[in-house]
């Protein structure tokens, strides 16, 4: 296919902003391209293979620069000139192209496959005269364009192509294009996204007018699925009557999901945005290798922190670091050891077991993991319909640091990409105390100046002093600039601390009880580590009391009822 024609599409497309108007032109587009030509999907969405592959073109604004220079023959400080007037490398490249044509008359015609070569090289390349041979395959492709291709190629080089399709609007447009009851084929085309995450290879079937031949899309091990997600349950009652009695009711683990790929001795493992993190997780590897009995397998988990010396759970945030951190690998496995608490099986040994009901996938799981516990176990689960037995095991659940409990029907299917009303998660609702601020700790990284944690106190009404009952980090903005709620910064809620400094120790700062904030939280649990004696559960910043001095902030007596009435009420029955 030649580039001009998609560049065209792109134009058309992106000079609109109504959705419905979008769909009708790609839907338009969809029906001329051929089998052949489409991984050009790929290319609408700013990619050069599915979204899950790691190879991504990666081209800074200095070698585009660079490029559109010698493809040009006008000087980088020139470049640099119109880049600074128009704001937009694409139309840089667009108007100088324009005047290089007016010049020299002969172009070559570029295809799409040609772009695809040149592009897909591009994150091949290594080591040394990297950028040199990076330029060479972008000057290439930019002095063959046109203006309009060559500013949508400059776009696409800086993944930033500003016509706004989504995934989304390809699945309407598909469904648009090919079908009669366009309702269904929504439907069946975004579970063949959902199971493939291929636009291309739903695209090729979609292209016979078959619906039923997506049915035909298998899982394949080593390409990430979308997970299934949970919808709410209100109370153990409410759980019951929405996936039914009896139900699996399992812990809720607060960790980080996993996807495990396993074929022969291969293993990969996928975050819920379909990251491959294999390199990351080492030890898992390993587990998977030695207490799991398939040959083939795609396991669904949740990876959950614990202490080595106490062997308790630990929160979510406390382990978030493994996930991207690349290297010391081995050190922080060893700080931060996790467990795979395996609660789904996608795939087993040649065969999908999406459309096979959970009964059947959570024995299977029992019947192929050794569990270990610290190391990888089945999630710990009970089959019941009793609301006794239920409360019990929720309790359970969060006296184990676990978030609450999930409630699963038996007998349903697994919906990737879905949030299914067969799959509910309970979990304590959020409370809330006015407490004042009486310490924090500086940030690293893009948090670097400012207090990123804060110590919570709450008052004790016989000394007047001020008990220490958690740390928070969460619920306050990166930036001033963002417009959302509390409104308030790291920076901005740092400098309305300054003024009440008193001493700093490494990172630590001690503060002056001056300012009041409401705080939500999850929970109360008894603690050693505060003077107060508790420690919350997930605080979470709401607004600044300045309404409110210290005496009026929720005091030790306040803590204790809640905490009781906690107990007591568990208004989670
Ligand atoms: P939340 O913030 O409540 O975790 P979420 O949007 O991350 O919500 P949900 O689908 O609403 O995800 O809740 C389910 C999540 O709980 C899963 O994504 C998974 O990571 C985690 N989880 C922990 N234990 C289980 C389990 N036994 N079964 C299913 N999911 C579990």
């Amino acid at each position: 296919m030649i580039y001009l024609k998609l560049a065209e599409f792109y134009n058309e497309a992106g000079s609109t902003t109504k959705r419905l108007e979008k769909t009708r032109i790609l839907s338009d587009f969809l029906k001329k391209i051929s089998e052949k030509d489409k991984d050009v999907l790929y290319l609408m969405l700013g990619d050069i293979y599915p979204e899950y592959d790691e190879r991504k073109i990666g081209v800074s604004n200095q070698i585009a620069i660079k490029a559109i220079s010698k493809s040009t023959g006008i000087n980088e400080t020139k470049v640099i000139h119109e880049w600074k007037m128009l704001g937009d490398l694409g139309k840089v490249a667009e108007k100088l192209t324009e005047k290089r044509k007016q010049a020299t008359l002969h172009t070559h015609l570029l295809t799409t496959d040609k772009v695809l070569e040149n592009l897909r090289k591009l994150p091949e390349l290594e080591g040394k005269g990297t950028v040199g041979k990076k330029l060479a395959l972008i000057t290439e492709l930019l002095a063959s364009a046109s203006p309009l291709e060559a500013l949508y190629l400059t776009r696409t080089l800086l993944a930033d192509l500003r016509i706004g399709i989504k995934e989304s609007t390809v699945r309407d447009s598909m469904a648009e294009a090919f079908f009669e009851s366009k309702k269904e084929a929504k439907k069946r085309v975004q579970d063949a996204i959902d199971k493939t995450n291929d636009l291309a290879s739903v695209f090729e079937i979609v292209k016979t007018g078959k619906l039923e031949k997506l049915d035909k899309l298998h899982l394949e091990i080593g390409k990430p699925i979308k997970v299934m997600l949970a919808q709410k349950a209100e109370s153990i009652k409410d759980g019951f009557e929405k996936v039914g009695k009896p139900c699996a009711i399992e812990y809720k683990y607060d960790g980080f999901r996993l996807l495990i790929h396993k074929d022969r001795n291969k293993v990969i493992l996928f975050t819920r945005r379909l990251e491959n993190v294999t390199k990351q997780f080492p030890e898992v590897v390993n587990y998977i290798k030695e207490y799991v009995d398939a040959g083939s397998f795609i396991l669904d988990s949740e990876a959950v922190g614990f202490n080595k010396k106490t062997k308790e759970y630990k929160p979510f945030q406390d382990i978030s670091q493994r996930i991207r951190r690349k290297y010391d690998i081995e050190k922080l496995q060893e700080e931060l050891p996790i467990e795979i608490n395996v609660f789904d099986i996608l795939y087993y040994n040649g065969k999908s077991m999406l459309d096979e009901p959970f009964e059947k996938r959570t024995a299977i799981i029992k019947k192929i993991i050794k569990d270990h516990p610290y190391k990888i176990i089945s999630s710990k689960q009970i089959i019941t319909d009793d609301e006794k037995k239920a409360e019990k095991f929720y309790r359970q659940a969060l006296k184990d640091h676990q978030e609450g409990v999930m409630f699963k029907n038996l007998k349903t299917f697994y919906q990737p990409g879905s949030r299914v009303g067969h799959m509910l998660k309970l979990k304590p609702e959020a409370r809330d105390l006015d407490l004042v601020i009486t310490g924090g700790e500086y940030g690293t990284g893009k948090r670097h100046g400012w207090l990123s944690s804060f110590i919570l106190s709450c008052r004790d009404k016989k000394t007047g002093k001020f008990l220490e009952i958690g740390k928070m980090g969460t619920g306050i903005k990166e930036k001033a600039t963002e417009e959302t709620t509390p409104d308030i910064s790291f920076s901005e809620l740092t400098e309305k601390l300054r003024p009440y400094f008193l001493e700093l120790k490494g990172k630590s700062i001690k503060i002056k009880p001056k300012i009041v904030i409401a705080v939500t939280y999850q929970e109360i649990q008894h603690s050693p580590n505060y003077d107060s004696g508790f420690a919350l559960r997930f605080p979470r910043f709401m607004a600044l009391r300045p309404d409110k001095s210290p005496e009026d902030a929720s005091n030790l007596d306040e803590v204790k009822k809640d905490f009781e009435d906690q107990k007591r009420n568990w208004r989670y029955g």
